[in-house]
């Protein structure tokens, strides 16, 4: 029989059919009827059948390195957690989950911690990946709403992709952008590096990292100037401070902007020339705009012009924020983030009441609690004093992963559940407890254009695996909330959901599941992909109090010069074949060819300078740590900056440890850390 299910991958959110061909393995094709792909795959997803074998995974709850009955288990993780709140506070303990997660193990994780335990300590490795994305929108729009969706992209005459190696990272979304090229589209592609997506692009603007501001900015002038911003729009549907238009004219003249960026002015004026001359442009961003310590004013200068030229809300005209990870959009809607309520509300007094009275939940958290880099940090300081983890490796993802892993060794009491026994996190934990894996578990995805799909169990899980959901309840329930967690199957939470969603929801905000969840299990199960909230923003009305869009005055920061000892700028990424740590992407061997080895990219006269072989070692220094890489010299790379990946881990290398390096530095809005700029140094290692 084949199932209809998701890819496990990333936020494009494939629709996959999946034919069981033994106790373990699977033929995997596209769903052919999937809005997200039609049919089509990329290298990771149509390598999926290989990597659900049980080689390496944690078939067993452990205490330590004994296994431990289930009961056992739990009753220690409600003990252990319970104590440490009776002894120091809700805010003592914290969860730090994954947009690997589905929104039904999101939401009861969430609701434990913010209705029961009274604390919004729980933030999400989605932090890293999207959050400026949430701050800017919530700042332009009210609400945290991604108004395009894929079908913008075949409408649209200029494409334009902001930081986003799209080609790469989101390969099926590139595919559409490329057939729309084929039909005519232009594509303008903004990145420091000439990544596989800016090589094809009509017009490629490697522009100095971090300076998208200005460029934006600039832009927006541009537009002014060329008398295409829609006047009627901003009359009736925007609202800006006093001042906004004179100090967007104090970014400067176009040699000014070209100067700031690093770009040619004759570069410069073909795009700005391009996008006036365009109303059907879609501009899609992703990490090299969330990942920054200005990401949230880099997001918002984006929206500012598609505000300010009526490009939003109308097909082929938006901003499109694509997301990383399968499901960082479902956690949103569930109030994934430390900043956040469940179904797309905020921490007013209002919202709380509203959600308070809807879970009947005895001590509701008071205020937005901690975003992960601080989350880490209060771990480290010893204030957090019991961490759940859930479905991600910080200790190798997180900035400045060394200090990240001594406030693991150090914290009292450390649970990880996850599928794989040997992770780098899970060598810290006290209790580990065996999740069910992709392809084992039933709930629903977000993608990174609002399409909710299902993913769907192919397997029976293996040995005690449980899915997460169910982990979250049992310890819920062992500590003392057995009514509130009540859940048999997903089916029941995503019923919740879709009631709280609508609970004293006037249409105010645009989040709303409305009608789907009325027909009981049988519905639940035979889901077929939806999007919500139809065609946001095209009547022009905004879910702010006055139904007006904000343009939000966002200014360039002064880059840093390069320092004496750390001369270089440290810029860091994903390859196509790999996924996260690779506790996936690692099973399957035909992945591995597309890049065997952790490489650090540098641009062939630093090379030069710096006494750099092609294929040689090289140590990679910042202040945090460092970190050993085969050097690959290219012009991609822009002088004076290096990159690296992201995937290697002490379990599948002796090099490439990348979270070691960036500093616990974030955009103070969001609190996304800026992975994208590491002051750093590189030497040779001569092979003996
Ligand atoms: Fe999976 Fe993303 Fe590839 Fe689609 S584009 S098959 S969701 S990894």
């Amino acid at each position: 029989m084949t199932i209809r299910t998701t890819c496990a991958y990333c936020g494009v959110g494939c629709g996959i059919l999946a034919t069981p061909t033994g106790a373990r393995s699977v033929r995997i094709e596209g769903d052919p009827d999937h809005p997200a792909n039609r049919g089509r795959l990329c290298s990771k997803g149509t390598h999926l059948g290989e990597t659900v074998g049980l080689d390496g995974r944690l078939l067993h709850p452990m205490i330590g390195q004994k296994r431990a009955s289930w009961d056992k288990a739990l009753d220690l993780v409600a003990r252990r957690f319970r104590d440490t709140i009776a002894r120091h506070g809700p805010g003592s303990v914290a969860f730090y989950v994954s947009g690997q997660l589905l929104t039904e193990d999101y939401y009861v994780a969430n609701k434990l911690m913010k209705g029961f335990i009274g604390s919004a300590n729980i933030d999400t490795n989605s932090r890293l990946c999207m959050s400026s994305a949430v701050a800017g929108h919530s700042r332009a729009f009210g609400e945290d709403v991604v108004p395009a969706s894929y079908d913008d992209i075949d409408a649209a005459d200029l494409i334009v992709l902001v930081g986003s190696n799209t080609a790469w990272c989101h390969p099926i979304v590139y595919q559409r952008i490329r057939a729309r090229c084929e039909a005519g589209a232009k594509l303008v592609v903004i990145d420091p590096r000439r990544t596989e997506t800016a090589a094809e692009a009509d017009l490629h603007l490697a522009l100095r990292p971090g300076s998208d501001v200005a460029l934006m900015n600039g832009l927006l002038a541009w537009c002014r100037d060329a008398g295409v911003l829609d006047a009627a729009f901003l009359a009736d549907h925007v609202s800006a401070p006093e001042d906004f238009w004179a100090r967007v004219a104090e970014g400067g003249d176009l040699w000014s902007v070209a100067q700031s960026c690093d770009v040619t002015v004759a570069d410069l004026r073909r795009f700005y020339d391009l996008f006036a001359a365009t109303p059907r442009t879609v501009t899609l961003f992703s990490q090299g705009i969330n990942q920054s310590l200005t990401g949230t004013d880099q997001v918002n200068a984006i929206v500012n012009v598609h505000l300010a030229t009526g490009r939003i809300g109308k097909p082929g005209a938006q901003p499109f924020s694509i997301t990383g990870q399968p499901n960082a959009m479902g956690g949103r809607e569930v109030g994934g983030l430390a900043s956040t309520l469940a179904a797309h509300m905020d921490f007013s007094d209002e919202n709380r009441a509203r959600v308070q009275r809807f879970w009947a939940a005895p001590t509701m958290a008071a205020k937005p609690g901690l975003k992960a880099v601080d989350l880490f940090r209060e771990l480290g300081n010893g204030r957090i004093k019991a961490l759940w983890v859930m479905a991600t490796n910080p200790a190798v993802s997180m900035p400045d992963a060394g200090a990240v892993r001594d406030a693991l060794a150090n914290c009292p009491f450390v649970v990880v559940s996850d599928v794989m026994a040997e992770t780098d996190t899970g060598g810290f934990a006290h209790v580990r407890l065996p999740a069910a894996a992709w392809g084992e578990k039933d709930g629903t995805v977000t993608n990174s254009d609002r399409t909710i799909s299902r993913q769907r169990a192919i397997f029976v899980p293996p040995g005690e695996a449980r899915p997460d959901w169910w982990i979250v309840k049992e310890v819920a329930r062992r500590m003392g909330w057995k009514t509130a967690f009540a859940y048999d199957r997903p089916a029941d939470i995503w019923r919740e959901h879709v009631r709280l969603s609508t609970y004293q929801n006037d249409g105010a905000r645009l989040f709303s599941l409305a009608g789907r969840g009325g027909g009981g299990n049988a519905e639940y199960d035979a889901m077929a992909p939806f999007r919500w909230g139809g065609q946001p923003f095209a009547d022009g009305r905004f879910p702010t109090p006055d139904g007006r869009a904000r343009l939000v005055s966002v200014f360039q920061k002064p880059l840093p010069a390069p320092l004496r000892d750390w001369p270089l700028t440290l810029n860091t990424g994903r390859y196509r074949d790999h996924w996260h740590s690779m506790t996936r992407t690692g099973l399957a061997p035909k992945l591995a060819r597309h890049r065997a080895e952790p490489l650090v990219e540098v641009h062939p006269d630093d090379a030069a300078r710096l006494g750099l072989a092609d294929g040689g070692l090289a140590r990679v220094r910042t202040p945090q740590g460092d970190s050993l890489y085969r050097v690959c010299t290219s012009d991609a790379q822009r002088s004076g900056e290096l990159f690296v990946p992201i995937h290697w881990t002490d379990h599948t290398s002796s090099g490439g440890r990348t979270g070691l390096l960036p500093r616990p530095l974030a955009d103070p809005i969001s609190g996304q850390p800026g992975f994208k700029s590491t002051p750093a140094a590189i030497a040779a290692v001569a092979v003996r």
